[in-house]
């Protein structure tokens, strides 16, 4: 497996099997792994030839220092994790190599990267439009892999993808989540346990506001009711969102944890 931190090593890397012509599958990830992001790489190992996963807390999609500051790393496990699912590149750049002195662009997604997300965090999905077209531009994949846990994300990227033209394919696939229902996340590093205990009231939220959508009802009423049944988690919003389906989000605080989830009403 080869380790790259430069753009013009990341390029070198995959010069050959370019030109062999060789279908190559990126995996955009910000590290600390755990099952959703292997579910990703297996996935792009079974559908490319050569795997490239990125690794990079993109300080740009954060509005918040304190919450970048606190994002969990750890390079070392993720190396040896991707070296085990026999990833053949990892672009792990530091901020200075993407955002060298002088960067001054950005891609700025529209209507879509303004509401929920967007809302909660500005200019968190400029943050990353920028990087997956700088990441896309560098490793020029012919397939992305990204997770619909960040629902959001995936509509904000296929709409950047049809806008600019970009010449790859996106795929997204489901949530992996823990035997008790808590979509993983990164973030769940983060939670005490009696915090953690807590957060299962966001995927039972959801439970509930697919039940309530399959018997008729409002199921972001429904999610809503079980969250403010539940002390000691913060709503910041439940809401049905018009992506390519119709789409049950939510994002909540606790303690000081901002965890997001969605079910997709079909
Ligand atoms: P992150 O490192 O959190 O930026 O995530 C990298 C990729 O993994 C993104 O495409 C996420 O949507 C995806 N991802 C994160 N959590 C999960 C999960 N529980 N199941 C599936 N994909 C996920």
């Amino acid at each position: 497996m080869r380790i790259e931190r430069t753009v013009a090593g990341a390029r070198e890397a995959l010069a050959g099997p370019r030109g062999r012509g060789e279908r190559i599958g990126l995996v955009p990830t910000m590290g600390a792994f755990h099952a959703g992001h292997l579910a990703l790489i297996r996935a792009a190992r079974e559908g490319s030839d050569v795997v490239v996963v990125s690794l990079f807390v993109n300080p740009t999609q954060f509005n918040d220092p304190a919450d970048l500051a606190r994002y969990p790393r750890d390079e070392a496990q993720d190396l040896a994790a991707a070296e085990a699912e026999g990833v053949e590149v990892v672009f792990a750049p530091g901020a200075d190599e993407l955002y060298p002195a002088g960067f001054d662009t950005a891609v700025d997604p529209g209507e879509l990267a303004r509401v929920l997300e967007g809302a909660a965090r500005p200019g968190h999905f400029r943050g990353v439009a920028t990087v997956c077209t700088k990441l896309f531009s560098i490793v020029q994949p012919h397939v992305a892999w990204f997770g619909q846990k960040d629902a959001q994300q995936v509509a904000v990227l296929r709409q950047l993808v049809r806008d600019l033209d970009l010449p790859l394919e996106l795929v997204a696939l489901p949530t992996v989540r823990d035997t008790d229902g808590l979509a993983l996340s990164s973030r769940n590093a983060l939670l005490s346990p009696d915090e953690r205990e807590r957060a299962l009231a966001l995927p039972r939220a959801l439970e509930a506001g697919l039940a309530a959508h399959r018997s008729g009802a409002d199921a972001a009423d429904a999610s809503r009711a079980v969250l403010d049944a539940q002390a000691g988690v913060d709503v910041e919003y439940v809401e049905v969102a018009s992506f390519d389906v119709p789409t049950l989000v939510a994002a909540v605080r606790v303690g000081a944890t901002r965890l997001i989830d969605n079910a997709r009403l079909t």
